[in-house]
């Protein structure tokens, strides 16, 4: 589909089913669906389960009924009664449409094989030269003749796909974070659209999945800005319009000043809710914690909405 400037906004929520919601997942979900509504766009739910051995059985219902308990709702999602036209919303019922996307990108000549073992990538990653974000591919496996190719399958082992990093600078800019630029090529180099083991690579998966259900603005976490560029590289790639507008926002600290992680427990609505908190009462904090709410006191989704400024955003900020 294409999408002119005109049309609609179109935004969305896309959490990861590897454990229940925390604080910092639900606050960006807030934000993702005050932005969009504030724009009077629509909302799209949709489950990103592509990584199945990290995925908790229940995560899923758990992480919708959290969401409803806050009061958010959304036009276009995985459960009875929203649907919508660009399903499936559950990312790994796609995989033929990923699969298709992986075939453009090899006719194209934009991906190739890679045979690098994870101990040989490893390897890469503590040489002295490798600063602290993930390291530049090197490109090892770029120039591999098919005969090499085969050896390396007789020998046993399956290739992974990598993307041919463009060497154009990518600029895009970020309501909260201002122009960007970067040149992938030089960042992080030639990057994997699917890993060996023949699971999708996040980076592919979520431009197909936005572009082919039309997201216009994409509000996610601020740890997902240094992903942008690539992201941007594949829309280009794969002939689709950008979204409009990306949104890195910030992210909510545990009381440590540490990222929250789901996989470790991160406070979630479940303790709150035994406390007898309510949804107003956790909106009041959430939104607080991020400028939208100065004084914390409890408050509707639709008093929020009313009050929402972009502008008043700040940057970090911690739980309780
Ligand atoms: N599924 C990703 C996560 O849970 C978010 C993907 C995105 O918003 O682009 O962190």
């Amino acid at each position: 589909m294409t999408t002119g400037s005109r049309d609609p906004v179109r935004g969305r929520y896309a959490p990861s089913p590897t454990g229940a919601l925390h604080l910092g997942n639900l606050r960006t979900a807030l934000l993702a669906w005050l932005f969009a509504r504030h724009a009077s766009g629509r909302f799209i739910l949709r489950i990103d389960d592509l990584d199945l051995p990290r995925v908790r059985p229940g995560a899923t219902d758990r992480m919708l009924a959290d969401l409803r308990w806050l009061g958010l709702d959304w036009d276009e999602g995985p459960d009875a009664g929203t649907g919508g036209p660009y399903g499936p919303y559950v990312q790994s019922a796609r995989q033929a449409i990923y699969d298709a996307a992986l075939a453009r990108l090899r006719e194209a000549g934009l991906v190739y094989p890679c045979y690098c073992t994870r101990a040989e990538l490893a390897r890469l990653a503590s040489a002295p030269q490798a600063g602290d974000d993930a390291p530049r591919y090197p490109g090892t496996c770029r120039h591999l003749t098919a005969a090499e190719c085969r050896a390396r399958e007789a020998a046993g082992r399956r290739p992974a796909l990598r993307f041919r990093a463009p060497d154009e600078p990518i600029r895009f800019v970020d309501t909260l974070h201002g122009e960007q630029t970067e040149s992938v090529a030089e960042t992080v180099g030639d990057f994997l659209v699917c890993r060996s083991d023949g699971i999708v690579a996040y980076q592919l998966a979520v431009v197909v999945d936005d572009a082919l259900m039309g997201v216009t603005q994409v509000v996610r976490g601020a740890d997902l800005l240094p992903s942008t560029a690539r992201q941007l590289a594949l829309y280009a790639a794969l002939g689709y319009p950008p979204p409009r507008e990306y949104v890195h926002v910030p992210l909510l600290l545990g009381a440590d000043g540490a990222r929250m992680a789901k996989r470790e427990g991160a406070l979630g609505l479940d303790p709150l809710r035994e406390r007898g908190a309510r949804p107003e009462g956790v909106l009041g904090m959430l939104a607080a914690r991020c400028g939208l709410w100065p004084s914390g006191e409890p408050v509707t989704l639709d008093d929020l909405l009313a009050a929402f400024a972009p502008e008043r955003i700040t940057i970090e900020s911690t739980a309780p």
